[in-house]
């Protein structure tokens, strides 16, 4: 066998593979091969796994196909980064204080790893574009934003971002921040004539995380040092990674400026996780925490548990604890008690609930027709019905504002403007509240 019959292999492969999995070609190099075997190497383990998950058995059958007979693939795990770094290190003696100075500066969460984050087709793209800005910080995917709903894995992606480049490539400056602790410490250097230091710090970074930028609605001050920020970093060809809850150009009150630059960058929307990925997730979870737990309680978890990670983490960590307490194993009634709560009233997701659905139930609590809720009419209690309905449709369900925009036929700052005048009017309206709440639940109930 030739280098050649491994370059006609990798290239056969290429085009059979969808491209997310083509990445982890990429990573594989050549290495030496005889009558039986060929052996290659890749620089982590996470690239040697990625490559046995997805690309393997194509280039398996395909290697075979050609050679006319089976060879043995060897795959090593060859690690010049992390050799390079070690004698960097030696030679300057200051290990442990860039250890130091790295963890005070990032803030940086090391549970949040790329190895723990469960892929399948949903989070995939997710996946290997985060994997990927880590690889290159500044190169490829500039600026980039990662968005979705609450418990969907932003935080732990972004935060897998940081820690990769911390442990690969330490020279490189990781500043992690939420952006309500950017905010703060923006109103503090103001407050103690502190700007200066403030700038140093954020524009020194080779790699910006800000974690839920939505935070900045409104922030029009701490928006326009952001603004300032990014630039500086943008044009140094500095990596910038934001998270936020929904795509930028939803965001209310926030500066065009940025919107439009994250606009052209690479944004990544993460989607509640499906039946199987559900499946895969808990199992994952019993894994890793070293506990078994029957799949006829795992598969109720993930038929009944849909809104997002977090809740089925949540879940499993209730029925672990239960279980150590009485001293058994989960059977399905011990789960189906301990969980009644969460699953009784679950959030539920847009699969489940459809806006129609919702201008239905508010009509018949108003009393109104639902195609007046969606004319242009504008007496009071239809407007209040039609508010009510735009509320409850971004609370309840996952559509975005400008989904919700296309279906009452108005723009998107119309929807926006409902939902503040909702959401201001709950807190001081008790009656508002419980009317709301009624019609969520029986919404819900319907639903199910
Ligand atoms: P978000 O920032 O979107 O609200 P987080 O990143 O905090 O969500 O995720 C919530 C929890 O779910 C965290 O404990 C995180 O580790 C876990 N999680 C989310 N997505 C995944 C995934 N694909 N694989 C493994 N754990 C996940
Ligand atoms: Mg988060």
């Amino acid at each position: 066998m030739q280098i050649d019959l491994w370059e006609k292999t990798i290239e056969q492969v290429r085009v059979s593979l969808p491209s997310a999995a083509q990445l982890w070609l990429d990573y594989i190099t050549f290495e030496s091969c005889d009558d039986n075997c060929v052996n290659l190497s890749c620089a982590s383990k996470m690239q040697l796994d990625n490559f046995n998950k997805f690309c393997k058995p194509q280039v398996q059958n395909t290697l075979d196909e050609l050679n006319g007979s089976h060879l043995n693939l060897n795959i090593f795990v060859v690690h010049p980064a992390a050799e390079k770094k070690e004698s960097k290190v030696k030679a300057s003696g200051k290990k442990e204080n860039i250890a130091q100075e790295k963890k005070s500066d990032s803030m940086l969460n090391p549970i949040y790893t790329f190895e723990n984050f469960i892929t399948c087709e949903s989070t995939l793209f997710a996946y290997n574009a985060a994997l990927s800005i880590a690889m290159n910080p500044g190169i490829n995917y500039n600026p980039c934003l990662i968005y979705g709903g609450v418990g969907l894995g932003k935080t732990h992606l972004l935060e897998s971002i940081g820690n990769y480049i911390e442990k690969e490539t330490p020279r490189k400056k990781v500043i992690y921040v939420t952006a309500e602790t950017f905010t703060n410490d923006y109103i503090d250097a103001l407050g103690d004539k502190k700007m200066a230091s403030f700038r140093v710090k954020y524009r020194k970074a080779d790699v910006l995380l800000i974690d839920d930028i939505h935070f900045l609605e409104e922030k029009i001050q701490t928006q326009e040092e952001l603004f300032h920020t990014f630039n500086d970093l943008y044009e140094s060809q500095k990596q910038i990674v934001f998270t936020c809850d929904r795509p930028i150009n939803e965001l209310k009150g926030f500066t065009e400026r940025i919107k439009s630059r994250f606009v052209r960058g690479l944004n990544i929307n993460l989607t509640a996780p499906d039946y199987e990925t559900r499946v895969a997730i808990l199992r994952k979870k019993c894994e890793s925490k070293r506990v078994t737990i029957n799949s006829a309680v795992i598969n109720y978890m993930a038929e009944n548990i849909k809104t997002n990670v977090r809740d089925l983490e949540g879940s499993l960590t209730t029925l672990i604890a239960y279980s150590n307490l009485i001293g058994k194993d989960i059977t399905l009634d011990i789960a189906r008690e301990q969980l009644k709560n969460i699953i009784a009233t679950p959030m539920v997701s847009e699969q489940d609930i459809s806006i129609s659905s919702i201008v239905r139930e508010v009509a018949s609590y108003y009393n109104v027709e639902v195609s007046e809720i969606k004319s242009k009419k504008r007496t009071k209690v239809i407007i209040d019905a039609r508010n009510v309905a735009i509320y409850i449709a971004r609370k309840i369900t996952q559509y975005s504002t400008t989904e919700i925009g296309n279906y009452f036929d108005r723009d998107h700052s119309t929807i926006t403007h409902s939902i503040d005048k909702v959401e201001k009017e709950v807190k001081i309206n008790a009656d508002l509240s419980s009317s709301i709440e009624s019609i969520e639940q029986t919404i819900r109930k319907k639903a199910k």
